[in-house]
């Protein structure tokens, strides 16, 4: 099965933790052995998994994504985010957990995370689920 989930995003780039709701897709396929693949269908936004518990990590990430690649430089692309469409080439488009007790495989201090790179935006994800 596939469901989409929509995410809205706030800010120019962000960290949004999407874990509640790939573990809700996954309860509602109620398949207790398998993955889960997650999807995002942009060219300028990507998925990472990373710490939950102290918000500086996120904070982190971001500020120095956005020392490495900064958002004005010798850029060609006319649209004017160029630095959004190479972050997003370097966290991907997708990536899969295993569902294992019907419940996603995370590590305790592990969270799914929506990275935006050229918001404010209203985005979606595709959310695959394969028993197994
Ligand atoms: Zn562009």
């Amino acid at each position: 099965m596939i469901a989409d989930v929509e995410v809205k995003t706030h800010k120019r780039t962000e960290l949004i933790d999407i874990t509640e709701h790939v573990a809700s897709v996954v309860r509602s396929s109620a398949v207790k052995e398998g993955t889960v693949f997650v999807f995002v269908p942009h060219t300028t936004a990507g998925l990472t998994i990373n710490e939950n518990a102290d918000p500086d990590v996120k904070r982190d990430i971001l500020a120095e994504m956005n020392k490495v690649i900064p958002f004005d430089d010798d850029y060609r692309h006319g649209e004017g985010n160029s630095a959004a469409h190479i972050k997003s080439s370097l966290f991907g488009p997708g990536l899969t957990v295993i569902i294992s007790g019907g419940e996603l495989l995370l590590g305790t201090w592990q969270s799914i995370y929506f990275c935006e790179f050229d918001g404010p935006r209203n985005r979606r994800l595709h959310v695959k689920i394969q028993e197994g």
